[in-house]
């Protein structure tokens, strides 16, 4: 006869913060998203159980590494200095930096032309990489995309750096703001594992590999992108 753990389903627990539309937010306080419902029906096809807990985005990689998660969802762009600690998955999107102003501002045509500004950047995300990266520019760290885009509005900053995908949602919902015609900084996001979870690893690249494959992942683009 089967026995109890033979019948209890296998449980993935994902780390995500829940602040960053579309990709990840709360709706009637549930975690939703793009990135949530890509690992769900990842999780469909591993036939296990997905779990997710909502953290600062900061908190995501150390709770990774003390294994409070197994697995980190979160827009998260996989870059040289995270690949120094932990493992990601093939890419599952191709996203970019894009500038915020103020409607009238039309002085900002590049990266370059922050030189001398004010920007808005939320702590440790690759936009606080590449804003910081540039000299010259007075670089604000905010904890949320929300305080940035509060910021600009109050003249606090002159421009915030944000991804592109949740910078086009703000912009929708706060008037007065519009995303600079500038050339965009461009970047991976990936799903992010512990270095050593090698047969996890395997098994999240397979199930993506096979969401991709399947239709469910470009059903899923149509969604939230389209
Ligand atoms: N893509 C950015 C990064 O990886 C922002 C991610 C996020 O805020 N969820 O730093």
């Amino acid at each position: 006869s089967l026995s109890a753990t033979a019948l209890a389903k296998e449980k993935i627990y994902v780390g995500t913060n829940a602040e960053f539309p579309p990709f990840e937010y709360l709706e009637k306080g549930e975690i939703t998203g793009f990135d949530i419902e890509l690992m769900n029906e990842m999780g469909k096809v591993l036939d296990a159980e997905v779990k997710v807990q909502d953290m600062a985005f900061d908190g995501l990689l150390p709770a990774l590494q003390m294994k409070k998660v197994d697995v980190v969802i979160a827009g998260m762009t996989a870059t040289e200095e995270r690949k120094k600690t932990v493992a990601f998955t093939q890419p599952y999107y191709t996203a970019s930096q894009v500038i915020i102003v103020k409607e009238g501002d039309n002085s900002i045509k590049s990266f370059d032309d922050l030189k001398g500004k004010r920007v808005g950047v939320m702590l440790g995300f690759t936009g606080d990489t590449v804003v910081s990266e540039i000299e010259g520019v007075k670089v604000e760290r905010f904890n949320a995309a929300y305080a940035g885009i509060m910021a600009l509005k109050a003249d606090k900053v002159d421009a915030v750096v944000l991804d592109s995908e949740p910078a086009k949602n703000y912009v929708k919902q706060n008037a007065g703001l519009k995303i600079a015609e500038a050339v965009a900084a461009q970047e991976e996001y990936a799903i992010a594992l512990r270095k050593n979870d090698k047969e996890l690893l395997e098994k999240i690249e397979k199930a993506l590999a096979e969401v991709k494959a399947n239709g469910t992942y470009d059903k899923l683009l149509e969604k939230y992108f389209n």
